[in-house]
């Protein structure tokens, strides 16, 4: 597949922003990050070509989805990266958000439990541009060896808040995670006080895919 990114795609690029702008996200360094990322390459079905800069999740393979680019700025809003910060995500799926966060500046460290989709998007980033660390394990383990984060995003449904993630994040560090065991989750954000403190609010309702736990897994690198 040629990566081509012509100006159809970024005149399209500009009024999907302008519809997450309507949409209530006013973050301008976020709106940028969206403006630049070309959605439509992480979409290798030709006829989704355009409809890729629709508001809308799509099919990825593996029975999972890209997520829907509203809740992307919205996630990416809510944990407000920083230059350089180091960000966990929990669910790389296509990797789109990851190429949002990292032009957002973060150094992103990110995870996937389905070998399929790790492998292609481990091929995809490099070649469009994207530096990154990806890694094929279980999400509900973090990266020990690379603790701790400054920021957390987690962008699959969570039963629960794994104790190995807020053990990983820094003291005055930041989890965003849509939490909820049927099939809607409350988008949560979680600060982290001190070593025992947590601070947690709940947001609005989401429907994310679920974040898979899976007991036979060894332990994350
Ligand atoms: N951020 C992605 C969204 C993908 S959907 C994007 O922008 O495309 C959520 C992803 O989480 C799926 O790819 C799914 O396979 C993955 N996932 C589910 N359970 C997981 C787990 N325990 N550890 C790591 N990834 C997981």
């Amino acid at each position: 597949m040629e990566l081509i990114d012509n100006f159809k795609h970024k005149g399209l690029r500009k009024k999907l922003v302008d519809t997450i702008r309507l949409k209530g996200i006013t973050d301008e360094k976020v709106l940028a990050a969206i403006e630049k990322v070309p959605r439509h390459l992480f979409l290798d079905n030709v006829f989704l070509e355009f409809a890729a800069y629709e508001d809308k999740p799509f099919e990825i393979g593996a029975g999972q989805t890209i997520s829907q680019p509203f809740t992307v700025a919205y996630q990416s809003y809510l944990l407000d990266v920083q230059k350089n910060e180091k960000v966990l995500e929990i669910g790389t799926g296509s990797g789109y958000q990851t190429c949002v966060l990292l032009e957002l500046g973060a150094k992103v460290f990110s995870i996937e439990r389905q070998k399929a989709l790790y492998t292609k998007t481990k091929e995809l980033l490099p070649k469009m541009g994207y530096k990154t660390q990806l890694f094929y394990g279980d999400g509900y383990k973090g990266l020990p060896n690379y603790a701790p984060y400054d920021k957390i995003l987690v962008t699959a449904g969570a039963p629960y808040i794994p104790q190995d993630l807020i053990s990983q994040l820094k003291i005055g560090g930041f989890m965003v995670i849509p939490v909820g065991e049927g099939k809607t989750q409350i988008m949560t954000t979680l600060f982290k006080k001190s070593e025992t403190e947590i601070e947690k609010n709940e947001l609005d309702t989401f429907r994310f895919v679920p974040l898979l736990e899976d007991k036979n897994w060894k332990n994350n690198a």
